[in-house]
C-alpha cells in the first residue's frame, strides 16, 4: 500500500490542484472520464457547504472550492462561530488523505482468495448487487431473516450514509441490528437513568462556570473547540480540574489533576457525596423538591468514607475531601463528561453517581451549574424524524438487536437462534474497534458466512468479505451532519461527482433494495429529497431554518430559548420528572470488584489502558494514510519507570505485551504519565500495518460494563496483561 502513497501537504495539494495530483496518482486506476480533460480553458470556481463525518463531538463545518470538478480548497468554515474555520490535524489534508488517495476502492471487488487473504476480482456493480441479492434471499429462505445482521456505525456519523436508508432496508428485512453500545453504551442509558436526558449546560455556558471538573475527557485534543471555553471559563476565574488515571495533555493544563486508579470513578464519587453530606454542603431544598431517593443515598455513601475510597481509587484522602468541599462550594460547578468514564465494569454506575452530584449541591440553579454531556436530543427533537424513518410506511422494525461489543462471541455462536448466517458492513471496521479482535477475526474467517462490506479502503475488515462495495466520501455525496457534543446542524453538499464507481451508502441499499423485491416507496427516495425531508419541521428549534437556508448557509444554531437553564427548577425527563438517585431496577450506585479470572489476577498482573491517544488517526480511520502514520511513529507502550525496572526495560526497548487473547509487538516509553501496575498503549493503528500483526484490540477483554439497557457498554480499559522484553 504504501509504495504507491507519496506525501503532499495541504498547501500544496491546493496548490497544485486535484487536477495535478489526480494525474499524479489516479491516472493508471481511473477512467479519463474522471480525470477530465486537461485542456487550459478559464475554470469557474464553485464553492460547497459540508461537515466532518467523524464521530466526534464537535462536527466541523467545512467549505470546499471546486474547479472543474476537482476539489482544489478544503478548510473549515471561519463563519461558523463554534468550530470557527479550524479543522483539528487528523482532517486539515482529508481531500488527499482520503477521497484522493490511491488506495481507495472505485469499483466492487469480489473475494477470489481465502477470507482475510485480501485477494479480489473487479465485478461490475450490476452483477455483484444480483450475487449478493441472491445470496440473501437463500439465506433468509433457509435460516430466516433475522440470520442477518446490519453492523453499521459511526464511521460515518451524518445522518443518511450513516442510518437513513440502511434501516428503512433492515427494518423491511425484519433483520438483526446491531446494538451501539461499544461507546455510549453505558454513558449514556446512565445518565437516562438519573436525569432522564443527555442534555445539560450548553457548551457555550461553560463559561459562566467558576469550578470545571472535567471528568474522563481530554478536552484539549479530542473535543478541541470546547477548549476555548475551558480557557475562557478560566480567564473569568474558574479553577480547572481534570480527573483521569492518565496524565492527558488536558491533564498537563489542569490546575489540579486528580488521578485515580483505571475503573475507580464510581467509588470518588460516592466518596465526594459522603463528604458533601457530612459536611453539610448539600441543597436540602433542591433535593426536597427536585430529587427523589436522597434518604436511601445519605444511608448508602456513608460506607465510601474517605478512607474507604482512598484504598479504592489510590488517592490520598484529603484530596478526596478537598475536591468534594471545592466542588460544593463552586458557585457554580459544572461537570464535564463524554465517554472515558464509561469503558470500564463499573462504567454505567460511575456515570450514575456523577450524574447525581449537580442535584445534591443544587449546581443546576445557576447558569454554567449542573452536568454537561451530550447534545444529539437537539436533532432528535428537531429534525422531522417522522419523515427520515418513515414509521408510518414501513411494515415492520427490526426485531432483534445485538451487543456490537460481543461481535466476535456472536459470530463464532451456532446456538445463537438463529446463527448469523450473513452481516453487512459499513461505516465500520470491526476487527480494529471492537475488543477480542483475534474472535473476531476467527468469525469473520467461516465460509458459511456471507459477509458485504461498503468501504473506502481495504481495511483489515473488509478483507474478510465476500463482497466490497465502493462507498462516496463526504465530498461526494448529500448528508445532515447532527452533532452530540454542540448546538450547530450542517448540511453536506456533494462537492464533485463520486470518484470512480463510488456510490453512496444509501444509493446502495436502494439498489440491493430493488432486487429484494421492496418496493415501498421510501426506498425511491433521493438523498437530496431525505434532505429537504428533516428540514421540513415545525419544531422551534428549526424555527427560520429550511432546507433552503441551509442551501445557502451551510449550517445553523438550534433556536434554543435562552438561557438555558433545564433543571432550575427541576424538569428532568425521568418518569418521576426528578433526579433518580435510585435506579428504575431500584439500585444505588456502587463499585464493585472486576470479575478476573484466577489466570488474569495471576499471570497478567498490569491493567491495560487502550485510549484515543493519537494525534492523526480518528477511531480506526487514517491509519492507512502513511504521512500520519509517519507522524505517530511505531506502536508503543506506556511504563511507569518502577515496571520497566522490574522487567529490566529500557526506554525504546521492543516488546511484548500479552495476554491469553494476543500479543502485541511494540515499542517502550517509559514514563509517569500512567501510575505503577497500569500500562497505555493507544487505540487505532491497523494490525496487518504494525509488526506482528496485532493492535490493542487483540488483547482487550469482550466484557460487558454493569448497565446492560442497551446490551451493555464496553469495558476496554479492564484488561490485563503482562509485559516482556522480545
Ligand atoms: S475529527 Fe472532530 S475536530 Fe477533527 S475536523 Fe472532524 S469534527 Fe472537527
Amino acid at each position: 500500500m504504501d509504495k504507491k502513497e507519496n506525501k503532499i501537504t495541504r498547501r500544496k495539494f491546493v496548490n497544485l490542484g486535484a487536477k495535478s495530483y489526480a494525474s499524479l496518482h489516479l491516472a493508471t486506476i481511473l477512467p479519463s472520464s474522471i480525470l477530465g480533460s486537461t485542456s487550459h480553458r478559464p475554470t469557474k470556481t464553485s464553492t460547497f457547504h459540508g461537515v466532518c463525518y467523524h464521530d466526534c463531538p464537535d462536527s466541523c463545518s467545512w467549505k470546499v472550492e471546486v474547479q472543474d470538478g476537482r476539489v482544489v480548497s478544503f478548510g473549515g468554515d471561519k463563519a461558523n462561530p463554534f468550530t470557527a474555520g479550524k479543522l483539528c490535524g487528523k482532517m486539515e489534508t482529508f481531500p488527499e488523505d482520503i477521497t484522493y488517495h490511491p488506495d481507495r476502492l472505485l469499483t466492487p471487488m469480489k473475494r477470489i482468495g481465502k477470507k482475510g487473504e485480501g485477494k479480489f476480482e473487479a465485478i461490475s456493480w450490476e452483477q455483484a448487487i444480483l450475487e449478493v441479492g441472491d445470496q440473501l434471499k437463500e439465506t433468509i429462505a433457509r435460516h430466516g431473516s433475522e440470520s442477518v445482521l446490519s453492523h453499521g456505525y459511526m464511521g460515518t456519523q451524518s445522518l443518511i450514509q450513516k442510518s437513513v436508508m440502511s434501516s428503512r432496508f433492515f427494518a423491511r428485512m425484519e433483520a438483526s441490528v446491531i446494538a451501539h453500545t461499544i461507546c455510549g453504551g453505558a454513558v449514556i442509558p446512565a445518565n437516562f437513568e438519573v436525569n432522564g436526558t443527555a442534555m445539560g449546560v450548553l457548551p457555550e455556558d461553560m463559561v459562566h462556570s467558576r469550578y470545571i471538573i472535567l471528568w474522563g475527557t481530554n478536552t484539549k485534543k479530542s473535543n478541541v473547540h470546547q477548549w476555548p471555553y475551558v480557557l475562557k471559563a478560566r480567564k473569568a476565574g474558574a479553577k480547572i480540574i481534570v480527573v483521569d488515571p492518565f496524565v492527558s495533555a488536558t491533564a498537563k493544563e489542569a490546575d489540579w489533576h486528580i488521578q485515580p486508579l483505571p475503573g475507580t470513578d464510581v467509588a470518588l464519587a460516592l466518596g465526594m457525596m459522603n463528604v458533601i453530606i457530612t459536611e453539610g454542603l448539600v441543597d436540602q431544598d433542591y433535593i426536597d423538591n427536585y430529587t427523589s431517593g436522597y434518604k436511601d443515598l445519605k444511608e448508602h455513601v456513608k460506607s465510601y468514607d474517605p478512607k474507604s475510597v482512598s484504598n479504592i481509587c489510590g488517592l490520598p484522602e484529603e484530596d478526596i475531601i478537598q475536591l468534594a468541599k471545592e466542588y460544593a462550594n463552586g458557585n457554580p460547578s459544572l461537570i464535564r463528561i463524554l465517554v472515558g468514564i464509561e469503558h470500564n465494569y463499573n462504567g454505567g454506575d460511575g456515570t450514575r453517581a456523577v450524574a447525581i452530584l449537580p442535584s445534591l449541591t443544587g449546581a443546576w440553579r445557576k447558569l454554567g451549574g449542573g452536568l454537561m454531556h451530550m447534545t444529539f436530543e437537539m436533532s432528535g427533537r428537531a429534525l422531522n424524524w417522522e419523515r427520515l424513518g418513515y414509521h408510518d410506511r414501513m411494515p415492520t422494525k427490526p426485531k432483534r438487536a445485538l451487543s456490537m461489543v460481543q461481535i466476535g462471541q456472536l459470530l463464532n455462536n451456532p446456538d445463537l437462534n438463529p446463527a448469523i448466517k450473513s452481516i453487512f458492513i459499513y461505516n465500520s471496521n470491526p476487527m480494529v474497534t471492537a475488543p477480542n479482535a483475534n474472535l473476531t477475526k476467527k468469525g469473520l474467517e467461516r465460509e458459511d458466512l456471507l459477509t458485504v462490506v461498503l468501504e473506502h479502503f481495504m481495511t483489515e475488515t473488509a478483507k474478510y468479505a465476500d463482497y466490497v462495495f465502493p462507498a462516496t466520501t463526504q465530498l461526494e455525496h448529500w448528508d445532515i451532519g447532527d452533532s452530540w457534543g454542540q448546538l450547530y446542524i450542517n448540511i453536506n453538499q456533494p462537492a464533485i461527482a463520486p470518484l470512480g464507481e463510488a456510490k453512496p451508502n444509501s444509493e446502495f441499499f436502494r439498489l440491493l433494495a430493488k432486487k429484494m423485491g421492496y418496493t415501498e416507496e421510501c426506498f425511491k427516495e433521493s438523498d437530496k429529497d431525505i434532505v429537504k425531508s428533516a428540514f421540513d419541521s415545525n419544531h422551534p428549534y428549526l424555527e427560520g431554518i429550511d432546507f433552503d437556508y441551509m442551501q445557502e448557509n451551510g449550517w445553523a444554531r438550534y433556536k434554543i430559548p435562552e438561557p438555558f437553564l433545564p433543571h432550575k427548577e427541576g424538569n428532568f425527563g425521568t418518569a418521576s420528572g426528578k433526579c433518580e438517585f435510585i435506579s428504575p431496577s431500584s439500585r444505588l450506585p456502587a463499585y464493585k470488584d472486576v470479575a478476573y479470572s484466577e489466570l488474569e489476577k495471576s499471570d497478567f498482573p498490569l491493567q491495560l489502558l487502550t485510549i484515543k491517544n493519537t494525534k492523526g488517526f480518528h477511531n480506526s480511520s487514517h491509519a492507512n494514510v502513511k504521512h500520519l502514520r509517519q507522524k505517530e511513529g511505531r506502536l508503543w507502550l506506556d511504563i511507569h519507570p518502577e515496571d520497566a525496572n522490574a522487567r529490566n526495560i529500557q526506554n525504546g526497548d521492543e516488546l511484548m505485551a500479552f495476554n491469553q487473547r494476543g500479543k502485541v509487538i511494540l515499542e517502550a516509553k517509559i514514563t509517569k504519565r500512567i501510575r505503577p501496575g497500569v500500562v497505555c498503549m493507544p487505540h487505532g493503528y491497523w494490525p496487518s500495518l504494525v509488526k506482528g500483526g496485532q493492535a490493542s484490540n487483540n488483547l482487550t477483554d469482550d466484557r460487558l460494563t454493569d448497565i446492560m439497557l442497551w446490551g451493555g457498554g464496553a469495558a476496554f480499559q479492564d484488561c490485563r496483561v503482562q509485559v516482556v522484553k522480545t
